[in-house]
Parts: C-alpha cells; sequence; structure tokens
C-alpha cells in the first residue's frame, strides 16, 4: 500500500500561463502541494509546502509565473494545459476593480455583477476567481449565488449572499468559508432564502419572489456597510438560456440593479443581450470563452454533488468536523409549510382564482408522515407571524426529519446546533435525503 501511495507521488513542472487540470472521485482523497513559484486554484494563492487535500473535486492549478507542483494519489483525470483564458477573465476583473476605484472617488455604488451562461461553462469557478481577485486587492465583495441546483454556499434549494471578507479555502471553496466563519462566530455567515426546488422553472413566481427578498436584503446590506457598497457583489446564476432564462434574467438584472452582464461561453445570448438591453446604456455588456477545462457534470455526479452539500451542512468536512444533534420534537411545536402545489391547472382551480396565485401560497402540512427524510429550512420568524408573510423571511438554519412517530405525535430531528428547535416555523421543499 505505502508502495502504491510513494508510486503515485509525483512532481510536476507548470509553465507561465499553464493548468493542472485534474478530476478526483468522491470516495478517494488527493493532495497537491506547492513546492515552488506562485499558483491558484480559481484565483485564490496556494501556500508553499502545504498539501491540499481534494475529494469529489474538478478544477485547475493555474501559474501565472510558472511553478513546480507535488501530487500525490489517483486522479480520475490529470493533464496539463496550456490554452486558458485566465488573461482574459483577469482583464475582466482589472475592469470591474476600476469601477471599484471610481466609486470610492466619487461616492457611489460598485459594480454588480452579473454572469450568466447555459450549465457548465464555468460561471461559478468564474465567480470564484473574480471575488479572489477582489480580495486580494483588499475589497469587500459579496458573492450572490441564485444557482439554486448546486448550493454553493450552503444547502441546495437556496439563494444566498455572503459578504467575502476573508480568503476561499483552496480545499473547500465557498462552502466552508461560510462553516469556517459560522464556527468562528465571524459576522459572514451567508444571507440565505429557500426556494425548496433545484429549477427555478419548477415555481417561477416563488423564484422571482424569493430572488427579489434577496436583492432588497442585498441592497440595504450596501447601504449601510461603507466597504461592501463600493467593492459591489458577483451574482452566479444557474443555466438561464431558454425563454424562461430570459424573462429571469431581466428580473434579476432589475432586481439587483445589475450595471455589467458577463455572458459566459455563449455567442447567442451575448448577441440576445445586447439587443433586449440595448435602451438600458447604463449596464455594460461583455463577453468570455469558456475554458477549455470545464468540465460537464452528468446528473449523477450533481446528485452526488447535493448529497454531499446536505452530509456537510450537518456532518461538516473533514477538515472542520460538526457533530449534529437528534432530539424529538412534539408535533404541537413545530409548523411545516410548503409552497402551494403550483402546478394545478387553472381548470382545477375554483372559478375566479388564478393559478399563480396558488404558486406562492403557503400550505400547512397536515400529514407529517411525508416530511420523513425532508430537508426543511427553519425561518427567522416570530412565532405569531401571519401566514402571507412567511415567504419573506431568512433562513435561520436548516433540520432534517430523521423519524415520524404518528402514535406519540413526535418527530425526530437532525440539527446541527443543540437545544430546542429554534423557531416553530419550518419550510419544506422538495430535496430529500438518506443518511449514508
Ligand atoms: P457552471 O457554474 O457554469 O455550471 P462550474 O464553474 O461549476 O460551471 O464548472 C463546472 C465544473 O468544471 C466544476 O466542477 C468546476 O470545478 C470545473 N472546472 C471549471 N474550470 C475548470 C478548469 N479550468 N479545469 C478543470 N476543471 C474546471
Amino acid at each position: 500500500m505505502e508502495k502504491e501511495e510513494a508510486q503515485s507521488t509525483r512532481t510536476i513542472d507548470l509553465d507561465p500561463d499553464h493548468e493542472f487540470r485534474f478530476e478526483v472521485d468522491f470516495n478517494v482523497k488527493v493532495q497537491i502541494k506547492l513546492l515552488k513559484g506562485t499558483a491558484e486554484i480559481f484565483g485564490t494563492e496556494l501556500a508553499m509546502n502545504v498539501p491540499y487535500t481534494f475529494s469529489g473535486r474538478k478544477a485547475a492549478v493555474y501559474t501565472w509565473h510558472g511553478c513546480k507542483i507535488e501530487v500525490k494519489g489517483q486522479f480520475l483525470v490529470e493533464y496539463t494545459a496550456n490554452e486558458t483564458p485566465m488573461t482574459s477573465y483577469f482583464n475582466a476583473h482589472m475592469a470591474i476593480q476600476q469601477m471599484r476605484e471610481k466609486a470610492k472617488r466619487d461616492g457611489e455604488r460598485g459594480p454588480r455583477v452579473l454572469v450568466i451562461g447555459p450549465h457548465d461553462v464555468g460561471k461559478t469557478s468564474l465567480c470564484k476567481t473574480l471575488v479572489s481577485y477582489a480580495l486580494r486587492q483588499n475589497e469587500k465583495p459579496i458573492y450572490v449565488s441564485l444557482d439554486t441546483s448546486e448550493g454553493s454556499i450552503t444547502m441546495p434549494g437556496t439563494v444566498t449572499a455572503t459578504c467575502i471578507s476573508h480568503i476561499i479555502d483552496i480545499e473547500e471553496g465557498f462552502g466552508s468559508s461560510a462553516t469556517t466563519a459560522a464556527n468562528m462566530g465571524a459576522p459572514t455567515i451567508p444571507l440565505a432564502y429557500y426556494y425548496g426546488y433545484e429549477n427555478p422553472s419548477e415555481n417561477v413566481k416563488l423564484y422571482k419572489l424569493i430572488v427579489s427578498r434577496l436583492a432588497n436584503a442585498v441592497k440595504s446590506r450596501m447601504s449601510t456597510d461603507d466597504e461592501t457598497k463600493t467593492s459591489g457583489y458577483i451574482i452566479d446564476t444557474i443555466g438561464l438560456i431558454d425563454h424562461l432564462g430570459y424573462e429571469l434574467i431581466q428580473h434579476i438584472i432589475g432586481e439587483l440593479e445589475v450595471n455589467v452582464v458577463i455572458v459566459l461561453g455563449h455567442e447567442r445570448l451575448y448577441s440576445d443581450m445586447t439587443r433586449i438591453l440595448k435602451d438600458k446604456s447604463h449596464i455594460a455588456i461583455a463577453k468570455l470563452t469558456k475554458s477549455g477545462g470545464v468540465v460537464e457534470r452528468d446528473r449523477q455526479f450533481k446528485s452526488q454533488l447535493q448529497r454531499s452539500k446536505i452530509q456537510e451542512y450537518f456532518y461538516g468536512t473533514p477538515k472542520y468536523e460538526l457533530s449534529p444533534y437528534s432530539m424529538l420534537v412534539n408535533f404541537s411545536d413545530i409548523s411545516i409549510w410548503r409552497v402551494g402545489e403550483a402546478m394545478a391547472p387553472s381548470s382545477a382551480l375554483p372559478i375566479g382564482m388564478d393559478s399563480t396565485e396558488n404558486e406562492t401560497r403557503m400550505v400547512k402540512v397536515e400529514n407529517l408522515d411525508m416530511c420523513l427524510h425532508s430537508i426543511m429550512a427553519v425561518l427567522s420568524a416570530p412565532d405569531d407571524i401571519p401566514d402571507n408573510k412567511l415567504l419573506d423571511c431568512n433562513v435561520a438554519g436548516f433540520i432534517y426529519i430523521t423519524d415520524v412517530d404518528e402514535e406519540k405525535q413526535k418527530v425526530t430531528i437532525l440539527s446541527p446546533s443543540p437545544g430546542r428547535l429554534p423557531r416553530r416555523h419550518v419550510l419544506m421543499g422538495s430535496f430529500k435525503w438518506m443518511e449514508e
């Protein structure tokens, strides 16, 4: 075994403007160590001689000036590439940075950048890079994630805003910067609203409403924090290129008062955006090319990623392990809500009722059996909140229903914090999970 490991340890020399691309399976661990020169992963610099461990990851170690790295373990894919779009990404950062400098001089708001494109073109990776570069210039940008399928900050199904004020973790990306912040009690815990589904098309009206709520919160944060105000924000999105996608893009641009649109890896989307936004001269539109390193993730990888995000929420990561608490809650101490059965055809509704009204109506779940193995968002809501105000509330945390006992009228929940259920109102979406 030791011999095998020793054999798989090797060094790689990377020339300037080259990258080492790799893929690692979920149940395998590999290590990468920088031995000489400088290198970064999605904009975050690697420290010298520190072994970084990766599992279930696809990424690239990029170097501007050349470096030597040591790699150890079984990679699914590994190769060195010399064609990367990093210079154009860096130039995009420089243009955004100039907007920040101007905002500081003129006492205005900094750039509000939206990154759009199809699935799997490197949107999240580009956002990470732009945020990291901003951080390296002592900026304090907000990373806004409207990608409900991935949960790059917390649970899938959530839209989030995170004030990035310390370095993004090399091994775990954004995920752990939030976990670490939470562990350290730092004031950078992400602000989250729960949509509850993977895809915006599952309940468009709800998705738009949740985006609007998040937008208001982000804008008010910007108006009270001077540093955030001039650093601005970077918005990551889910693949939005169809008719509905265009509608959502315009909603996001309006609500988040976007003034820079970056279209990644899709010519038609770029040309359509130029046409659609032609009367809005205050919005700059740029296109960037997709990196050849971006990997298309199949359905199986995506579900595995979602499962590992959920697992991470409760149990932490190998680096920051957490021990969740299991507790019994009386049926009478918890109110479980679903957002109205969205897809009822109008013919099935009472005369005079608009089918879209149903899409954001709160429905109390009476049959708790259906909640078994569900992920629930605990809402920051007072006990006596009216039903129609529940969706205005952000997420205080998540719980998982491990058991429902009808006879004893109790549910067993898994929660990251001890004591009792912090708030009584919880929102259920479509995410189920089985502990492994
Ligand atoms: P999107 O947000 O558009 O869906 P991502 O940024 O999540 O795309 O990229 C898809 C996958 O490709 C991710 O697993 C990401 O880590 C990986 N990836 C992105 N850029 C590179 C690269 N240059 N080399 C290797 N893997 C990459």
